[in-house]
């Protein structure tokens, strides 16, 4: 790969920026020394930002000594200010989109803008920052050859539980961000989800101060977090559902008889289906729904039994 292009000179860089170009723009994530010297010179040069916090980021704009103004662009305004913000494109100047901190688009505003700046043409270029999700990925020692980002796990019930399901059955490295007063309750739930022994790291406070990684399962994380409050930003690389090994090299049936056998030897059922589930790779909650509708009482004589806390 080209650095540094046959002039000696960052590519680019003399002419940038381009008229009528929205640029995104990674901003800090918590180290004022990873704003690039490329970014910084897009701020100080273009026509317009819009930012999420003008008061924030004007802090930003003063280190770097940016007179360009400022214009609010936030989830409960970023509807109205489209059309504004597109006629700055429209007549050949250029616009900037930053956010509090981090990439524009994950997990602060920004998509809307760029899709309709792509429906009306106009060039959209990323000036590559900090993103907290892929800075913890790249230190949590899990798989980063194939990886999916969840951003904040929906509130309500519902959908929450659907979205734990899903992600508990996902084999690739999971990213999820928390607040700190919702992590032991996330951590919990992942817990009853996953399994209290799915790896798990927690990067706390990413390139500041005090940052800090916790791991490995997710039972050490919640020990650690029921001990230390949690403070600061966080965020979660979850390690993937391991690929069974036996799976599909027993039949079904091979696999209840499995399962009987182990409750007969006195284990309770719903820990059984897990075990069974874990060497076979059948589903844990099919193995169990067999003790309760399918099989008759000689084959389970221990149906009787059940455990009735089963999820
Ligand atoms: N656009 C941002 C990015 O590119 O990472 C994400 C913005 S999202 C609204 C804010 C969340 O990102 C926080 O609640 C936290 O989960 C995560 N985050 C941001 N900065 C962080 C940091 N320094 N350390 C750990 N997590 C961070």
């Amino acid at each position: 790969m080209d650095l540094i292009d046959n002039q000696n000179q960052p590519p680019q860089e003399k002419s940038e920026p381009f008229p009528g170009t929205l640029y995104i723009v990674g901003t800090p994530i918590g180290n004022l020394g990873d704003l690039s010297q490329r970014a910084k010179s897009i701020l100080k040069n273009v026509s317009l930002i819009a930012c999420e916090d003008t008061r924030r980021s004007g802090q930003l704009m003063k280190v770097i000594g940016s007179k360009v103004p400022l214009l609010s662009y936030h989830k409960h305004n970023f509807k109205s200010r489209q059309s504004q913000l597109l006629k700055i494109l429209e007549s050949n100047n250029s616009l900037a989109l930053i956010s509090d901190a981090g990439l524009p688009g994950i997990n602060d505003p920004g998509e809307e803008l760029v899709k309709s700046a792509r429906e009306n043409h106009h060039e959209v270029i990323c000036i590559p920052g900090p993103c907290a999700a892929t800075t913890a990925l790249v230190i949590s020692g899990l798989p980063t050859e194939r990886f999916c980002y969840e951003g904040f796990l929906p509130k309500k019930k519902g959908e929450r539980t659907e979205r734990l399901k899903t992600i508990s059955e996902e084999q690739r490295t999971t990213i999820i961000y928390e607040s700190p007063h919702q992590l032991l309750k996330l951590l919990k739930e992942l817990s009853i989800y996953c399994g209290k022994e799915r790896p798990i790291r927690i990067s706390r406070e990413l390139t500041k101060r005090y940052e800090e990684s916790i791991g490995r399962t997710i039972e050490e994380a919640i020990t650690h977090f029921c001990i230390n409050k949690p403070k600061g930003e966080f965020t979660i690389v979850l390690g993937g559902k391991k690929e069974t090994k036996h799976k599909k090299i027993i039949s079904e049936s091979e696999a209840l008889l499995k399962l009987n056998r182990l409750i007969n030897k006195g284990e309770k059922s719903n820990i059984a289906a897990k075990k069974i589930s874990e060497e076979t790779g059948f589903d844990r909650k099919w193995l169990y729904s067999k003790l309760h509708k399918k099989l008759d009482k000689k084959t389970f004589p221990h149906k009787a039994n059940l455990d009735k806390n089963f999820e």
